[in-house]
């Protein structure tokens, strides 16, 4: 989701899946494989353990092969579909022996799209396997005391579906001229037609399936990759959990929107849910799901969430966490980390739209937070006013150049709180930290594997009190954490 550009996880909007999949890529050198073994040859497996991404892990003649969709203690009969020097991939063919947590997908395409790699694991399952996903990342990079870490059991939901605020589908015209939309399937521009999913917010589909009928009965010019012509490439519906608002986005390929009259009446008409619409115009063949300039079409400029007792504005391209109800789980619990003291000062960098600074702003002295995407700034900024915190403070900025530029000032804060991408931490803000030597540290998560990394240099300095992760996206394996930091 830095996929609007502040998006977490610039992969995840960028490309059409939920997230970017970040099996082992396969290079050159490691073409020739260490045992003879082809694409397409079937042999008996039985899984080991599940790795980063969800997939089942097994060997063949010792080689690791990386099996999406089988699970830990199942035997099957795989499909080897590539080859590399140190490892293969290799498909289901047949699952022989299942484990009695298999269960049915909710959704059909579960296996042909990013974003739904443990819909066939049980829920209580899916927990079980974040928490040892953070386990396995901590005995990879080894940071100090690592075997005594309290990593606590992962925080689930009750309901493991329908969370998902933000559907972003693409949009595409099929020969038979109907119109679909979804998102591609992996590893390819195929785009598969999502009809329902089920881990969207209700109203989120309802929208989007109104949208691409409306799409096809006005016979609206939809994009086509192959020849950059039509005009629409993307829908994105974001709904907010707490107050009903809803925003569409037309994304396109140009600032013409042909039948625009008739498409806002109908959907004044039909869809009177929809509070806010909006165009964001991205001209040309291009990776990157948003362009430049948006648009206001009709309604509000912005959505309204509530979190945590504060109101915050959302415009069309600011990052807000994925599934609300779990946000403030994970605020809470980045809280109760901090333990901030009456009268402290306090740091919220990586800060999106100020939400977790801003809910520190009760109690501290004063809050400062940066981000590199202005929008999301100026959200954070007017955030506050709208809450009427006059204590808090958002900057435009790298934390790795806002940080330390605040440390020359003087501005020495007693606690700070960091919410990286999934790249992790910058080495000059984690030299600054570390020079900074704030008496309360946090560290929020989205990659088990950068937060084991980053806990090498932290530790050299910092206890870790504890890991407490968070399920921010059921059904898939993204695990999120909060770490309490204390100074040695
Ligand atoms: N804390 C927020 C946002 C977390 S997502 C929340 O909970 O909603 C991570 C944020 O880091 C994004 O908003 C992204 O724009 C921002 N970001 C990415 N690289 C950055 C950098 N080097 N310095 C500061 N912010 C960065």
């Amino acid at each position: 989701m830095r996929y609007d550009n502040h998006q977490r996880d610039h992969s995840r909007n960028d490309r059409a899946g939920f997230h970017n999949d970040r099996r082992p890529r396969r290079n050159r050198r490691e073409e020739t494989p260490q045992v003879a073994v082809e694409v397409g040859q079937r042999f008996p497996l039985t899984i080991k353990r599940m790795g980063i991404n969800g997939e089942g892990i097994g060997y063949y003649k010792r080689m690791a092969v990386f099996v999406p969709g089988a699970l830990t203690d199942e035997e099957a009969v795989v499909e080897v579909t590539s080859v590399a020097h140190r490892y293969l991939r290799a498909k289901v063919h047949r699952i022989r022996k299942a484990i009695p947590h298999r269960v049915e997908p909710r959704d059909s395409y579960a296996d042909r799209v990013g974003g739904f790699e443990l819909e066939h694991l049980a829920y209580p399952q899916q927990l079980q396997f974040k928490r040892d996903i953070v386990r396995q990342s901590l005995e990879r990079y080894e940071p100090r005391g690592y075997q005594d870490y309290d990593v606590r059991p992962t925080l689930g939901m009750a309901d493991p579906y329908g969370y998902r605020n933000k559907a972003q589908f693409q949009v595409r015209q099929a020969d038979d001229g109907t119109v679909q939309a979804g998102l591609y399937a992996e590893r390819s521009h195929d785009l598969v037609d999502l009809p329902t999913c089920s881990v969207q917010m209700p109203v989120t589909m309802t929208v989007m399936r109104a949208l691409v009928q409306m799409l096809q009965d006005l016979q609206v010019p939809i994009y086509d990759e192959e020849h950059n012509s039509g005009i629409v490439k993307t829908l994105v519906v974001r709904a907010a959990a707490n107050t009903d608002d809803v925003q569409v986005v037309f994304i396109t390929n140009s600032q013409k929107l042909p039948h625009k009259h008739q498409l806002l009446l109908r959907m004044a008409d039909e869809l009177p849910q929809v509070t806010s619409i909006m165009q964001n115009v991205n001209p040309g063949k291009t990776s990157l799901i948003w362009g430049d300039t948006t648009l206001h079409l009709a309604g509000e400029e912005t959505i309204t969430e509530k979190l945590g007792g504060l109101a915050f504005k959302l415009s069309a391209r600011a990052f807000l966490q994925l599934n609300p109800a779990q946000t403030e789980v994970l605020y809470n619990e980045a809280r109760k980390a901090l333990d901030l003291q009456e009268g402290m000062t306090v740091v919220d960098a990586y800060s999106g739209v100020g939400t977790i600074g801003l809910s520190l702003a009760g109690i501290a002295q004063e809050v400062r937070g940066m981000d590199v995407i202005p929008e999301a700034v100026a959200d954070a900024n007017a955030n506050a006013a709208l809450n009427g915190i006059t204590n808090a403070h958002y900057e435009v900025g790298t934390a790795e150049d806002v940080l330390p530029q605040w440390a020359m000032d003087g501005f020495r804060p007693d606690a700070i709180v960091v919410d990286p991408p999934r790249t992790g931490l910058d080495q000059n803000l984690m030299d600054t930290i570390l020079a900074v030597h704030p008496q309360k540290l946090v560290y929020i998560s989205c990659n088990p594997s950068t937060l084991a990394k980053d806990l090498v240099e932290l530790t050299e300095d910092y206890r870790v009190d504890y890991i407490q992760s968070v399920d921010m996206m059921p059904q898939t394996a993204r695990c999120e954490a909060v770490v309490k930091l204390s100074q040695r």
